[in-house]
């Protein structure tokens, strides 16, 4: 099969073999890079590009100017690309010879660091994942090569490594490919196809061995222990470290200098939210929704990209840990006390590149003048900045420390703008990189090629004032070089020191000894100049690479600066007030509003609402009411009022005593799940499962219409179970907003001296209903289902047929005994009754679902 390959299709064969992993070969070809075979049909899908066949074979190609767009592509899909490159000029290569070519670059999506191919907002995280020797946990390595930014992890069991995983969403992760696998191994396997980590790279074993592991952090790092970075002697924690640093080096064939240091994150401090509930409460916008429906795009307004990572980060993991939540309070409240200075502070954020990438790119030997150009860019607005937080950082030891670390290292910025030109080329090799004056050689070869040109054109003048010839022109093109063109009507009076070079439509080209000689010693220059251009270039870089962990430090406070700033201008714009938050039992919150609803677009005027908890006598709230009367829209402002204090964030409300939560739940009934396409009853027992194991008395549990995907009888009885369970358990007892449409539960209250009813009021007008969108004490007196299927276009046969058999179900269940519901069996139509309404509401209810409500 082989032997019928073309050579050219033979070599591609041969280097698709050698590479040993699943990344696409992309394959220099003039000014394509070609895919063939397997990665061809796959890349054609993937990038959307055309197949077509060579030799038989499926084959497409990109076009070499687009390869970073096409990169981007294929390592947001999680998948990996091998550049292969021509190592010689293709002309050169004579007699039937392949061009030389080699892989020169693998692209992972975890370790990128073009700014073409990863995403401003977001950290490209790179995991390794490694069990823990003793017990059950395991350590999480991290690695953000763009940044420099390097922790471990250390969740303590499988669950919490899944939730770690889905929190730091790597882009990829590597795992130990052993000879006789280990038995943990398969865990981690699994915890990270769980965590939807798509790029899994096997590296060989011996990465992950512990002592040799160990002594590599030891050599990159300097030191003789890891202690001074809190990481010594745990074998795990440097394997995961380890094998990171050391694998990536290796790969990119580049010195990790500027990963500066190793922490270990504490998972204490810190709130911790699944990844259901991060999706419920819509804390991130997910790709395709509809956009500014997320709690992140309420609060961001920062103006730099390393503000903007933190942001995410903060929002992700808020903190559990008042003194720190304080600090962050301090903070935002001293930014707002001085407001004449915010606007100003964010204008100066405004001009700030992204510092943290600039400085990777440029110590990892890949970034060019323009990265050394946007860190000095970057810099200079360091003394604006301080100017500008000076009083407000009187007020704040976080504002105070942040100012401490705005270093404006006048002497770099010096340094580099000295060396570098206005405007910079895209690549070195253009020329034109140092500015004039810098370096006296360096403009003297300029000089050269400029005088070279002067020369010229006094040339071509004397040559047409002694030939007569007086359209004569010397020009000059890239594989003749000088050369001179005479007209045909001219040649006669061609003269004999002109030597012919070749012919063209209307005349001949010609040159001269003179010429030649002259064409030298300008090439001579342009080259030579280039040549100390690379020199001065690379002298400046290593200055620069040398303050790297300098430069870092500015960079770090000018993402805290921004995080914050962005909290205080969103707090003033949103009209948002300072939570009080301490240890306490309490969650009071006073006029609260949903901080994403309320900015809706075109959304009716938001009514704020009151929320009292406690562990006592109010730790169960059940709240009923008519579809469509805000029943989850207060449940999750609720919960995300408590997330936005302990972020540090000011919030939507009118007062909030918060006491510190350290976890939120969120479970949403199966039926009202689709958007998310989770509908099964099994994945709504799980979800609950997981909450009724590992809550507590300091959680906050939020669930809307549990037990919806069931009969109603077992529905009823598993949601009264659930919630009597969340009471009477000690190890429990966390504070809950039930919302429910099985009207029974409001007995609850009658039995249970911590559940309180609370509904949601609505006013009947003839035989419908207006929504009032306010939250009562006391439960709701009807259901008002069949008002909701009005509203909805239900046909009136319809509606007054169901108005009959409702009044016989409320006939029977009169004569039954209360406390315990026990509803007589519903006759079958009633099963189709007010909860199917939701799916035939018209347009008004889109939004809704895309909101996960
Ligand atoms: P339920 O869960 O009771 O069916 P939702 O919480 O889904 O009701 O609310 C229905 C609609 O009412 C939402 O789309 C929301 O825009 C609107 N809404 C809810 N609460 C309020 C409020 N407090 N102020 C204004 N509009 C609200
Ligand atoms: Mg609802």
């Amino acid at each position: 099969m082989a032997d019928e390959l073309t050579p050219m299709l033979r070599q591609y064969r041969a280097m698709k073999q050698e590479m040993d992993g699943d990344a696409l070969l992309l394959f220099r070809l003039g000014d394509f890079y070609e895919l063939f075979m397997d990665d061809a049909r796959e890349a054609a899908s993937l990038l959307g590009l055309a197949l077509t066949h060579r030799a038989g074979q499926p084959m497409c190609g990109i076009p070499h100017h687009a390869l970073d767009s096409y990169l981007a592509k294929i390592v947001r899909a999680g998948r990996k690309a091998a550049i292969c490159d021509q190592m010689e000029d293709p002309k050169s290569v004579k007699g039937g010879r392949m061009v030389r070519r080699e892989i020169t670059r693998i692209v992972t999506p975890g370790t990128v660091t073009e700014e073409a191919l990863l995403a401003d907002d977001a950290d490209n995280y790179l995991a390794s994942v490694v069990p823990d020797g003793k017990g059950e946990g395991f350590v999480v390595g991290i690695l953000e090569l763009s940044t420099g930014e390097f922790f471990c992890e250390r969740p303590d069991g499988r669950t919490a490594l899944v939730e770690a995983l889905r929190r730091l969403a790597p882009r990829e992760a590597i795992v130990p490919d052993r000879a006789e696998p280990a038995p943990r191994d398969g865990e981690v396997l699994a915890a990270l196809s769980e965590a939807g980590v798509r790029c899994v790279t096997p590296v060989d074993e011996w990465y992950f061995d512990p002592a040799s592991a160990h002594d590599f952090l030891l050599r990159h790092f300097g030191v003789a222990s890891l202690d001074g970075f809190g990481c010594e002697g745990v074998p795990a924690l440097s394997a995961a470290a380890g094998s990171l640093l050391r694998r990536v080096g290796e790969d990119l064939r580049r010195d990790l200098g500027h990963v500066r240091s190793l922490r270990l994150r504490a998972s204490a401090g810190f709130m911790t939210l699944d990844e259901t509930t991060c999706a419920h409460l819509n804390l991130f916008p997910v790709p395709g929704g509809e956009p500014g429906a997320s709690l992140y795009e309420a609060l961001n307004a920062t103006r730099t990209p390393m503000g903007a990572r933190l942001l995410h980060g903060w929002i992700a993991r808020p903190l559990f840990d008042e003194a720190r939540i304080r600090a962050r309070l301090d903070a935002v409240a001293a930014l707002i006390a001085d407001r004449g200075s915010l606007t100003p502070l964010r204008d100066a954020l405004g001009g700030v590149r992204d510092l943290a990438r600039a400085i990777a790119r440029v110590s990892l030997g890949r970034g060019g003048a323009r990265d050394v150009a946007a860190i000095s860019a970057s810099l200079r607005a360091v003394p604006a900045l301080r100017e500008r937080l000076a009083r407000a950082a009187g007020a704040s030891a976080l504002l105070a420390d942040t100012l401490d670390g705005l270093r404006p290292l006048p002497e770099l910025t010096e340094r580099i703008d000295a060396t570098l030109a206005d405007e910079l080329p895209a690549a070195l090799s253009d020329g034109g990189v140092i500015r004039a004056g810098f370096s006296p050689e360096l403009d003297r070869l300029r000089d050269a090629q400029r005088n070279g040109r002067a020369w010229v054109a006094e040339y071509q003048a004397a040559e047409a004032a002694r030939t007569g010839i007086r359209n004569l022109k010397v020009r000059y093109n890239r594989v003749f070089g000088y050369f001179i063109e005479v007209t045909s009507s001219q040649l006669g009076n061609v003269p004999e020191n002109y030597s012919r070079k070749q012919t063209i439509a209307n005349g001949e080209r010609f040159t001269t000894s003179e010429l030649k000689e002259r064409e030298e010693l300008i090439a001579g220059a342009e080259a030579h100049a280039l040549q100390l251009e690379a020199e001065l270039f690379e002298a400046l870089r290593a200055e620069v690479v040398a303050r790297t962990g300098e430069v870092q430090a500015v960079a770090a406070a000018i993402a805290r600066l921004d995080a914050l700033c962005s909290l205080a201008d969103r707090a003033l714009a949103l009209g948002y007030v300072r939570p009080e938050v301490d240890g306490s039992d309490e969650i009071d919150i006073r006029g609260g509003r949903h901080p994403i609803v309320e900015l809706l677009p075109g959304a009716e005027r938001f009514v704020p609402n009151d929320a009292r908890l406690n562990c006592r006598d109010r730790q169960i709230m059940v709240i009923t009411g008519p579809n469509m009367a805000g029943k989850s829209t207060y449940l999750r402002q609720t919960a995300l009022i408590v997330i936005l204090a302990q972020i540090g964030s000011y919030v939507p409300a009118d007062a909030a005593r918060i006491g510190l939560v350290d976890r939120v739940f969120t479970r949403v009934g199966a039926a009202d799940d689709l958007a998310r396409g989770r509908s099964t009853f099994l994945v709504e027992m799980q979800e609950t499962a997981n909450i009724l194991n590992n809550a507590t008395p300091r959680s906050l549990i939020v669930l809307d219409e549990i037990g919806r995907g069931t009969s109603t009888f077992d529905g009823i009885s598993i949601a009264w179970a659930v919630a009597e369970f969340l009471h009477d358990e000690p190890r429990v007892k966390a504070k809950t907003l039930f919302a429910t449409h099985y009207h029974e539960l409001t007995d609850l209250a009658l039995a249970k001296s911590g559940v309180v009813n609370c509904s949601v009021l609505v006013r009947e007008r003839g035989d419908g209903i207006v929504f009032l969108r306010r939250i009562v004490e006391g439960p709701a007196d009807k259901s008002y289902g069949i008002a909701v299927a009005k509203l909805a276009g239900m046909p009136e046969p319809v509606l007054s047929r169901a108005r009959q058999i409702l009044a016989n179900l409320e006939r029977q269940e009169v004569a039954g005994a209360p406390g315990m519901p026990a509803p007589a069996e519903p006759a079958a139509p009633a099963a189709a009754g007010p909860q199917r309404v939701r799916r035939a509401r018209p347009a008004a209810d889109d939004r809704q679902l895309t909101l996960g409500f």
